[in-house]
């Protein structure tokens, strides 16, 4: 810890398991795979599990979830059914921004 980079602030960044994008923590939305391999969103960033992150964007979600992409980001055998549709409607509630 004998760093001297001059950071004001060290903003914690997460890479997106969608787009690959490093993005400040706060942009992302945490996805865990729980000790019986569901997936449930993690909107406190306290849950225990492997975890991954992904936008907290529409496109990133629909991609995600179309593609299957927590399969491989979670080492899960599967996302189910009941898990997709969870995931979807979560999805939903995610407010659209605007980019430039
Ligand atoms: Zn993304």
């Amino acid at each position: 810890m004998t760093q001297t980079t001059k950071r004001p602030k060290h903003v914690p960044q997460r890479l997106c398991i969608c787009c690959r994008t490093n993005t400040a923590k706060r942009g992302l939305i945490r996805v865990v795979r729980t000790a019986e391999g569901r997936v449930v969103v993690d909107t406190t960033g306290k849950l225990n599990g492997r975890g991954a992150y992904i936008c907290a964007n529409q496109t990133c979600w629909q991609t995600v979830l179309e593609r299957n992409i927590l399969v491989n980001a979670l080492r899960l055998q599967s996302v189910t059914e009941e898990d997709r549709a969870i995931l979807k409607s979560f999805a939903r509630t995610i407010e659209v921004q605007d980019q430039d």
